[in-house]
């Protein structure tokens, strides 16, 4: 074999795209099948979600603005659409208290592999959530790292810190730096939302442990659909503008989950800091590291995302469209979790976003089954992902019998 040792192994399972392809074939055959694989936003006919207010955009740009190459770290305009719409007018406050940058990727997924790849160690260990996004352990693989999980709930539903607590630790005796990811609100796959007070603990376990340095990967792809006062989840981020010089946040911003840019790729990765040098080194590496890796990322996403956040007229009714799409979402939630009280169907604890889960012991054979009933969902290592996103409300309220129809047969 001539590809390098270690690359030979390399094998995509649980590959979502891929899922969704076969769903997509089914359907075009049989248009009863349910597709409820992608995180992408669909309307009710299952025609893909397109913000109106991105397509004006579009039409009003320059060819400059959306082929030429820009500065691979990102406009000035563009990092402050981003800081924008991550903490609203808290930004400023936070740049009078602490060092922050933003630097421009190729999706979330630009995001995650930019901060991995300079703040993980060959060998050491990173902290997930027990129900998790599972491409955070690919890039462990590539990377040579290796995982650990704490519980996102505890029995009565609440984000359990003290397991966490435990799980770091145990950690320290092994690693000073220690890495969490957090994607939060509206964790994929569950739908589960922390609360103020665990952004308070998270922040005071770094205070409690100064020997050790403490690096928050705030995953927050979903952020946007939480709740339609955006003030509420960016109040909730300022508070990192209260960690000790032993830590650093990332905030890992997703263009295609915020606005529907999906194959665009373009989305951020954000540093807060209060330690300069710190900021400096995160700045240097990741010009470094873009350069090596993809080079540039789109123009075309930025601008769409720079006129969307920073021109009033276009603001103001991409957060009207972010409304009915939260009203969407809510009315497939309540329709899927009322049947699913109805048949006894247990779900994972939800509040919001683009998912739903149920715990199940072989989610990939019950998925697997799940295609006699023309039904496409994504089995995790743990359970089985429903897209809400995807579904309409029809196939939202059907669902919940199917899935527990399959999982009897299969005494699971
Ligand atoms: N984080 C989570 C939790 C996701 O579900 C996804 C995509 O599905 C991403 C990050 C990355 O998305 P993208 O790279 O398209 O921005």
């Amino acid at each position: 074999m001539i590809i390098k040792k270690g690359s030979e192994n390399k094998l995509l399972n649980n590959n979502i795209l891929a899922i969704e392809s076969e769903a997509i074939k089914a359907k075009k055959e049989d248009s009863s099948v349910i597709n409820s694989t992608t995180g992408m936003l669909k309307n009710e006919d299952g025609s893909l979600y397109v913000f109106d207010s991105v397509k004006k955009v579009i039409e009003n740009l320059s060819n400059n603005e959306k082929f030429a190459y820009t500065d691979s770290l990102g406009t000035p305009t563009y990092k402050e659409a981003v800081l924008y719409s991550l903490f609203g007018n808290n930004i400023s406050i936070i740049k009078k208290e602490c060092y922050i940058d933003s630097i421009v990727t190729p999706g979330g997924s630009g995001g995650l592999n930019l901060v991995l790849s300079n703040y993980m160690d060959k060998g050491d260990t990173i902290l997930l959530p027990n129900y998790m996004w599972e491409n955070y352990l690919t890039y462990g693989v590539e990377m040579g790292f290796n995982s650990d999980t704490y519980h996102l709930f505890n029995k009565e539903g609440l984000f359990d810190i003290d397991f966490l607590i435990n799980k770091i630790n145990e950690l320290k005796k092994k690693q000073n730096r220690i890495t969490i990811i957090i994607n939060d609100p509206c964790e994929n796959p569950t739908g589960f939302c922390m609360k103020d007070e665990d952004y308070d603990a998270l922040i005071e376990i770094a205070k409690s442990n100064p020997n050790n340095s403490f690096v928050f990967i705030m995953d927050v792809a979903y952020f946007d659909f939480y709740n339609t006062n955006q003030n509420i989840i960016r109040n909730r981020f300022t508070k990192f503008k209260n960690i000790p010089n032993n830590a650093i946040a990332f905030f890992v911003f997703s263009g295609s989950k915020s606005f529907g840019l999906y194959g665009l790729r373009v989305g951020a990765l954000v540093a807060l800091t209060h330690d300069k040098d710190e900021i400096k080194a995160f700045r240097n590496a990741s010009n470094f590291s873009t350069r090596a890796k993809w080079s540039d990322s789109s123009t075309l996403g930025m601008s769409i995302i720079e006129k969307l956040v920073l021109n009033d007229e276009y603001r103001l009714s991409y957060e009207n469209e972010i409304k009915n799409v939260c009203k969407m979402l809510e009315d497939r939630c309540v329709l899927f979790l009322d049947k699913a009280k109805e048949v006894n169907l247990i779900t994972l604890p939800y509040e919001k976003g683009f998912f739903i889960c149920i715990p199940c012991n072989n989610p990939k054979k019950v998925a697997e089954e799940l295609h006699k009933d023309k039904v496409y969902l994504i089995p995790t290592t743990t359970c089985l992902r429903v897209a809400l996103c995807t579904i309409s409300k029809y196939e939202a309220s059907i669902l919940p019998k199917i899935i527990k129809e399959c999982l009897n047969r299969m005494k699971e």
